[in-house]
């Protein structure tokens, strides 16, 4: 549920129990401060998606707004700012890793059926979602003469598509040409598609012109300065979005899917690095790292961004321009998706 204002959001929330005496079921409120809202808006909005019952919001007193969801069958939840325009977001999630998202009132179709048994021991990684990071008009970084990142990554996962159909993989795609695309949107179009993979791709750049290499992140609390610098180059948010969103990060321990995602994460950086290293010299291998990537956040499965190669280094810039160089790319990032499918199916049927 996505509630706009004009104006930045400072909210407070609490969880109240179902009611037995007045047979109110459990609920979620939301106070939103300094703010009001005309009556005009405040008609309850019914959801029904089997997480949700209905949305009610009303003035509370003169400065408090305050939002109530009553819960149907509510997991667990998120809610946190974003900006440009301000909005206040609640991902709701239920069990099984259900996921809701409502924007507006409009319910999307969730479906309460429960996962495949394969599904749920992480095997049959059947539907990938690519994501070539950027688009219209958000060109990501410009390399020093003019290379545009979103121009790459989409040549990117263009190229490794049929690569991962080959293989017998469905592939969706975020954007399949030059669209500019809301970064929660991107993971909520994997979500909703019930995807098995979500491989983001980028092109990584630095003030300093120098620097170069390959590197693979994973959701997390950034741990170094250069990590931390590149979410920020990728998130384009403001200072005050990135501290809601480090509550958040805190919070995410306890998904299991980020030890499969640093999973992922390694097979792919390492078969990028090996794939480069063999066919053009001197790649220097950043690793495996974590950062506060927006376009991760409430991703319901394996998910990592892949920085290819830094497009603020001119040399580096010519080779992401070149057809070999692209086509090992996409090659070496199949391989690491390939191993670590492989990798799953050893390590749940027991064979070495
Ligand atoms: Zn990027």
């Amino acid at each position: 549920m996505v509630v706009y204002a004009n104006g930045n959001m400072r909210f407070t929330e609490n969880q109240l129990r179902k009611d037995p005496v007045s047979g109110k079921p459990p609920r979620l409120y939301v106070d939103i401060q300094n703010a009001v809202i005309p009556q005009r808006l405040c008609d309850p909005i019914t959801i029904e998606d089997g997480l949700l019952q209905r949305a009610r919001v009303a003035q509370y007193d003169n400065t408090t707004v305050r939002l109530v969801l009553d819960i149907d069958s509510m997991n667990d939840h998120r809610i946190f700012t974003m900006e440009n325009p301000s909005r206040l977001v609640i991902d709701v999630i239920g069990e099984q890793g259900q996921y809701a998202a409502a924007e507006a009132g409009e319910p999307v179709a969730t479906a309460a059926e429960p996962l495949p048994l394969a599904q749920q021991f992480g095997l049959g990684v059947r539907r990938i979602v690519l994501d070539a990071g950027h688009g219209g008009k958000d060109p990501g970084a410009i390399g020093p003469n003019g290379l545009k990142e979103k121009d790459v990554t989409l040549a990117l996962a263009l190229r490794l598509k049929p690569l991962l159909e080959e293989k017998g993989y469905e592939v969706l795609m975020t954007r399949a040409s030059d669209l500019y695309i809301e970064l929660p949107e991107r993971t909520a179009f994997a979500n909703q598609n019930k995807a098995d993979l979500f491989i983001s791709i980028h092109t990584n750049a630095s003030r300093s012109r120098k620097v170069r290499g390959v590197e693979t992140y994973f959701l997390g609390v950034a741990r170094s300065r250069e990590a931390s610098e590149t979410a920020m180059l990728e998130n384009a948010i403001s200072q005050q979005a990135l501290s809601d969103l480090e509550k958040i990060l805190l919070d995410l321990t306890r998904t299991s899917n980020l030890k499969q995602s640093s999973i992922l994460a390694e097979s792919i950086q390492d078969s990028l690095y090996n794939g480069l290293r063999s066919s053009f010299s001197d790649i220097p291998n950043l690793g495996v790292k974590q950062a506060g990537f927006y376009v991760l956040i409430g991703a319901q499965m394996p998910a990592v961004l892949i920085e290819t190669s830094f497009i603020s280094n001119p040399s580096a810039e010519k080779l992401l321009a070149r057809k070999d160089y692209r086509d090992t790319l996409a090659s070496s990032i199949l391989e690491g998706i390939v191993k670590y499918v492989s990798l799953l199916s050893s390590a749940y049927s027991g064979a070495p």
